[in-house]
């Protein structure tokens, strides 16, 4: 695969998104491993089916809310997340890496669902409107001198409300063990991400700066909904953007090398790593 298919979708145009510029950014060598050598997977994190399972619950929640009016029962937000999650981890034929607070399927589910119980109970949309739940958008993403590249950056912003003021909120669903500090918040990517894409797809003026915020459900013994709100500037949306196209030259120039952290724990390539 050459690098520039390798950042081909189906419809054949050049995209990028911030799951890629976050994997490169955090390991270019995973990126390579993942999307340029499309190497299969050696092992799988329960986070990532947990997360996806959840995602897919609140999806549920959310979607019958906007489309009916009406949210759908606790029971069926959880069977949906149990469904979600036990699909993945049957289909897999490579080694669960389980957690400490998941050691087993079985917690794994139990947590979910006391996790969704609290999402259930907690989340409030009095004087809210759903604009919409799992929107994939694309915009040109342009050069620091306002030149337009060939590349798309695409995203799919989980939620986008708007306020009893009319203004725009997104909203990123995560799981955590660990509280969001207001930095990490400040200075996360995706989120400028998604601020770029509501401002190019006109969900907002241009230069105008966007809500967004981060609803984290919280992997503890008693787990608890707990929201982290920050913006994104015009200025933060350039600078990203300056960000997205340093990754693309870096892909372009065959600058891969791995850079060992935290996240090596959970790293799906560590055997293809220590053979490199
Ligand atoms: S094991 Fe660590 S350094 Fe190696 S590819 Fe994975 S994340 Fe990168």
């Amino acid at each position: 695969m050459s690098k520039k298919q390798a950042l081909q979708a189906f419809n054949q145009e050049l995209h990028i998104s911030h799951s890629q510029i976050f994997t490169y950014l955090n390991c270019s060598l995973k990126w390579a491993f993942q999307h340029y050598m499309g190497l299969p997977i050696e092992r799988l994190s329960i986070a990532l089916p947990f997360g996806s399972a959840i995602h897919a619950a609140i999806e549920l929640y959310y979607r019958s809310l906007k489309n009916r009016g009406q949210a759908e029962p606790l029971k069926a937000i959880c069977d949906r997340f149990e469904t979600c999650l036990e699909l993945d981890l049957d289909n897999t034929t490579v080694p669960i890496i389980y957690k400490k607070n998941t050691p087993d399927k079985e917690s794994a589910i139990e947590m979910g669902k006391a996790m969704l119980k609290a999402f259930y109970d907690s989340v409030n949309l009095d004087g809210i409107e759903i604009v919409d739940v799992e929107l994939p958008l694309s915009a040109t993403l342009f050069t620091d001198d306002g030149k337009a590249t060939d590349f798309k950056l695409v995203g799919i912003l989980d939620l986008v409300l708007r306020d009893e003021n009319g203004e725009i909120i997104v909203v990123d669903n995560k799981t955590a063990a660990r509280p969001m500090a207001q930095s990490t918040a400040d200075d996360d990517n995706q989120m400028t991400t998604y601020s770029y894409l509501l401002a190019a797809n006109k969900y907002v003026f241009p230069t105008a700066p966007v809500n967004c915020r981060f609803d984290i459900l919280r992997k503890l013994k008693t787990p608890k909904l707990e929201q982290v709100s920050t913006i994104r500037t015009a200025e933060q949306r350039r600078r990203f953007a300056k960000i997205a196209n340093a990754v693309l030259a870096g892909i372009d120039a065959g600058i891969f090398m791995p850079q060992p952290s935290w996240m090596c724990g959970d790293c799906a390539y560590s055997d293809a790593c220590k053979a490199w």
